[in-house]
């Protein structure tokens, strides 16, 4: 089976190796973003998902890339900017001292992107901290990607996040809002996971009541590993707004000052933590999302101020993932996906009765806590398990689902992590030819002559 990134030239599955074999400086330095391969459809982009998976020796029953998806999300990258100074940032030495790329630039890599994995993908706008970006650039960007229907996400540490530009990104089409607040933050006075809550509740209020769906992103390390119970608890309590809860394990890579993780932090131990402040057991692994030591998600719905297991039927989970590649799932609108739903099952009339047989099992076990209640939420988790720059195995690195844009095209952001600066040192080649400068923003013209770029 022949793969067409240009880097990937292996003819049979790689073998998904215990021990995983790290790559050598000599690999890394010489891999390459995915090849660019434009998908005419949706269908054309999941099948070379699929491929992907089998490749790397992930394909299975309970795979979603290759079946529902064609990749789980892109990063794009508009500044190399942020307003923290994180204790494990991935960015590097040099991001300070690169300007933001041309919104040219910006919006022929956010084309690549839908090309390459097709309509209704995320894309996840970040940086550095997208809201030091000139507003009404960022609000163009997020429009953008709304218009030529891909999902955009907006990332950040919340703090110029205010209501008013929440608001107006809503505005402009943002489907979700993923809050950055730990205690890598080094945030003034603020010694625990629970007393950053404060800015939490903060964040909460900013898009209470905005349609949009709203992320918390915890980094975990040794300092906040003992915590997670209590976040749980805490994003719990807060459903009406929060739906989703997600875990980026310590990677040594990146301008980061704390280096290699603790051995107590993997994916199963902060999983354990996550089922123990839920107050329930999770099916982590019922859902496979690119490759198994990459991550973990699990979903559960809330009543009562209770968890409950959502994918605890594998093989229900299993039978609709393929099936379900049509249906629109809006984390955006609760209405919207309820009537999206049904209209999906009216289609497929054979799976009523099990989608019945579950719902009717799903209410007779919360019954109690819904008729306390009263109303319904959800809650889903999800643990990104970064590799260090020095520790990247290959078969992950072929099965990523998390990707980040460059000049050349997505590639993991292991990847680009461990050699960011090959992509955000690099000049620009614009439509008109000119050269554009990172390190001063300007643009060299084919014959030398310089002119300074609008943005910073
Ligand atoms: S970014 Fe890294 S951990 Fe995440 S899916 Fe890609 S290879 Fe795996």
């Amino acid at each position: 089976m022949k793969f067409e990134s240009a880097s990937f030239h292996v003819h049979q599955p790689l073998e998904s190796s215990s021990e995983p074999g790290f790559m050598t400086p000599e690999q890394i330095k010489g891999f390459k973003p995915l090849a660019w391969v434009e998908s005419k459809d949706m269908p054309q982009a999941v099948a070379r998902a699929r491929t992907r998976m089998e490749v790397a020796g992930v394909w299975a029953p309970n795979q979603i890339l290759g079946r529902r998806y064609s990749i789980g999300c892109v990063a794009l990258e508009i500044t190399q900017r942020c307003n923290l100074d994180c204790t494990l940032c991935y960015l590097s030495e040099h991001s300070e001292s690169v300007k933001d790329i041309p919104m040219e630039e910006i919006f022929r890599r956010i084309d690549q992107i839908k090309l390459q994995f097709g309509p209704s993908n995320d894309i996840q706008i970040t940086g550095g901290d997208p809201t030091l970006r000139k507003r009404s650039e960022l609000m163009e960007i997020v429009r953008y990607i709304r218009k030529i229907r891909m999902r955009p996400t907006l990332m950040t540490n919340g703090i110029a996040a205010t209501r008013d530009m929440c608001q107006e990104l809503v505005k402009n089409g943002l489907n979700d809002i993923a809050f950055h607040v730990d205690l890598t933050q080094e945030r003034k006075g603020y010694k625990t996971e629970m007393e950053l809550n404060r800015f939490r509740k903060d964040y909460i209020e900013r898009v209470r009541g905005l349609p949009i769906a709203v992320i918390f992103n915890t980094t975990v390390f040794k300092d906040n590993f003992h915590e997670i119970p209590d976040l749980i608890r805490f994003f719990k309590a807060n459903t009406d707004v929060v739906g989703m809860a997600s875990f980026q394990l310590q990677a040594d890579t990146g301008r980061g000052v704390l280096k290699k993780r603790d051995q107590v932090i993997s994916l199963d131990s902060v999983a354990e933590k996550i089922q123990e402040g839920a107050g329930t057991k999770i099916s982590f692994d019922t859902a496979r999302i690119g490759h198994p030591r990459c991550h973990k998600y699990g979903l559960t719905l809330e009543a009562n101020g209770k968890l409950f297991d959502f994918f605890d039927d594998p093989t229900l989970f299993n039978m609709l993932i393929e099936k379900t590649r049509t249906l629109e799932l809006d984390r955006t609108n609760k209405v919207r996906l309820v009537k999206n739903i049904f209209k999906w099952l009216m289609q497929n009339p054979d799976f009523i009765a099990p989608a019945l047989k579950f719902a009717f099992r799903k209410i007779m076990e919360m019954k109690w806590d819904l008729l306390k209640a009263r109303r319904m939420g959800k809650l889903s988790f999800f643990m990104q398990n970064f590799m260090d720059a020095s520790s990247l195995e290959l078969d992950r690195i072929h099965a990523c689902s998390f990707m980040v844009m460059t000049p050349q095209g997505p590639i993991s952001m292991c990847m680009h992590n461990a050699k960011r600066d090959d992509y955000i040192l690099q000049p620009i080649q614009l439509k008109s030819e000119q050269m554009w400068n990172p390190l001063t923003g300007k643009t060299e013209g084919c014959c030398g002559n310089e002119k300074k770029s609008e943005s910073l």
